[in-house]
């Protein structure tokens, strides 16, 4: 994983971290270049940004089972592995329904997990570290359409063209959104935008950068907020209305406590203690390391979680927290997209390609599971 260089050396002097998380928190994008391709970003909404440039998964692979529609990008996560030589480069990518409905049943209807890396090596990318001081350096604006077509509204392998002018989109719903939203107007105009703007269609788009866990620290200045909800009572369900609006990042001690004197669940309450003082923290990161449950329900046996196409058995790699769908602005209402975590489970041994299906070959599918806070209405 990437980090901040005197971040990291600060934090080596602190040798009672026994587990070294590493913590994604939100940032807002102050050079859209340096979430282009050259840069291997890890990054939240916007259109993705494919790291292998063949082998794209389609419109096809990427549609809820619910509801049939095209699946939209939520978050990709830069995060080689030290010491394997093929995953050089490696990136994770989560979509999602964008329907809030769908959300209702099972994760494995509503998400999708690839896994893509490449070599030092490779066809796309210069060996070398991008220049990430003069980014117009590094970046290549003619490698997306040298190597694939992306739906113009989403990101995603084309299928279809404007009649008119050629702009590409995945499907006839992505190009008649963006005719009403504009297109109609600019269509023959000379005026292209960016193929890596993000729009309105899209979850915000936001720079991710990751952090060591710093939770062991007690210097935190929470308690310092002026604006803070003294008598607040976060029992389960307000905690997750309350984790999704601004005032979560500032949580305090008395609000931990008001929680104790109000949930029973040891889990829940060991999450909100261990996020305290990272609050905004929008992911943790630990290959094959524990997840931070939310809820002592919904937590999976060995069997609920599939082997890898390969046969090997998929580990525990990074959960996403309840504070992105706060950055992500969803109205909050009883349909809407909500998780408590979401666990991400990736093949041990980072295999390549599936045996019985080379077309797969680029992008390997992994496993989400979802942890929702604990209630019996929903399963992961
Ligand atoms: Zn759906
Ligand atoms: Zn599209
Ligand atoms: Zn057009
Ligand atoms: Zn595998």
């Amino acid at each position: 994983m990437e980090k901040k260089q005197e971040e990291e050396s600060a934090k080596a002097e602190c040798t009672h971290h026994d587990n070294n998380v590493e913590l994604g928190f939100i940032e807002e994008v102050d050079d859209e270049l340096l979430l282009t391709n050259q840069f291997f970003p890890s990054k939240v909404g916007g259109k993705p940004v494919w790291l292998d440039l063949q082998g794209i998964p389609s419109a096809a692979s990427l549609t809820c089972k619910n509801c049939g529609n095209v699946m939209q990008f939520l978050i990709q996560l830069y995060c080689p592995v030290d010491g394997e030589s093929a995953c050089f480069h490696r990136t994770i990518y989560i979509f999602c329904c964008r329907d809030g409905q769908c959300h209702q049943r099972s994760a494995q209807d509503c998400f999708l997990v690839f896994r893509s890396q490449l070599p030092r090596n490779n066809s796309f990318y210069s060996s070398q570290p991008p220049d990430r001081q003069n980014p117009q350096n590094s970046y290549d604006n003619s490698l997306l359409t040298k190597w694939c077509s992306l739906c113009s509204l989403c990101g995603i392998p084309s299928e279809k063209k404007c009649a008119k002018c050629g702009t590409p989109y995945c499907c006839r719903q992505h190009q008649v959104f963006d005719w009403k939203h504009g297109h109609r107007e600019n269509c023959t105009s000379a005026a292209k935008t960016p193929i890596f703007a993000s729009n309105d269609y899209l979850f915000p788009q936001y720079d991710v950068c990751i952090d060591d866990d710093d939770e062991d620290n007690d210097n935190d200045d929470a308690d310092s907020k002026s604006d803070h909800p003294t008598d607040s009572k976060l029992t389960g369900e307000n905690y997750h209305d309350y984790i999704k609006s601004d005032l979560a990042n500032q949580i305090t001690e008395a609000d931990i406590k008001s929680v104790e004197d109000h949930n029973h669940d040891e889990e829940f309450l060991e999450f909100k203690e261990k996020i305290r003082l990272q609050p905004d923290q929008i992911l943790r990161y630990k290959r094959n390391g524990i997840p931070l449950w939310i809820s002592s329900k919904d937590i999976p046996s060995s069997s609920d979680i599939p082997g890898c196409s390969c046969g090997a058995k998929r580990i525990f790699e990074f959960q996403i927290m309840p504070q992105l769908l706060h950055y992500l602005k969803i109205e909050n209402s009883q349909t809407s997209i909500d998780w408590g975590i979401l666990l991400v489970y990736t093949c041990s041994k980072n295999c390549l390609h599936n045996n019985n299906d080379k077309s797969s070959n680029g992008y390997m599918k992994e496993f989400l599971w979802r942890q929702n806070y604990s209630s019996a209405e929903t399963k992961s």
